[in-house]
């Protein structure tokens, strides 16, 4: 499931983040979701590009202008020319995101994440990608 803008609007950043948990992770049921906040700045206003083919998804923020890769995704695997800038239908290009994780049962192993997000233009509410996660812990929780 890739890239897929849904019906449904959000007013909040609440919103968004019921939107993660229902939507799930690779099929998992989403246990934790995290919402994307600049580390440097503190906004979660980001633009978002990167390479769903290769699972690399890129926030830049539109404050600050820092750029952090997703639960460190991509990095080295992105290659410049076939990055995207992502865009929503109102033309818009900027993004409340949160990810939703999917733990294991012991709840000490991430299975899966997915990347949402939230237009903030028109609100409209989106599944960016998805995947399943193979190193073992829960540090990605904290590299949304
Ligand atoms: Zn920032
Ligand atoms: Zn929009």
């Amino acid at each position: 499931m890739t890239a897929m803008a849904s019906d449904e609007t959000g007013e909040t950043i609440e919103d968004l983040i019921g939107y993660a948990r229902e939507q799930g992770a690779v099929g998992f049921e989403v246990d934790e979701v995290r919402v994307c906040v600049c580390k440097g700045c503190g906004s979660r206003v980001f633009g978002l590009r990167g390479d769903l083919s290769q699972q690399a998804v890129q926030r830049d923020c539109r404050d600050c202008e820092s750029v952090h890769f997703i639960a460190g995704s991509g990095g080295r695997h992105l290659q410049e020319d076939s990055v995207a800038l992502m865009g929503c239908d109102c033309g818009s290009d900027d993004f409340n995101l949160a990810v939703g994780f999917a733990l294991d049962k012991r709840r000490d192993t991430i299975r899966a994440l997915a990347v949402t997000s939230r237009c903030v233009g028109c609100g409209r509410l989106g599944y960016w990608d998805d995947w399943l996660v193979h190193d073992s812990g829960t540090a990605l929780l904290d590299m949304a």
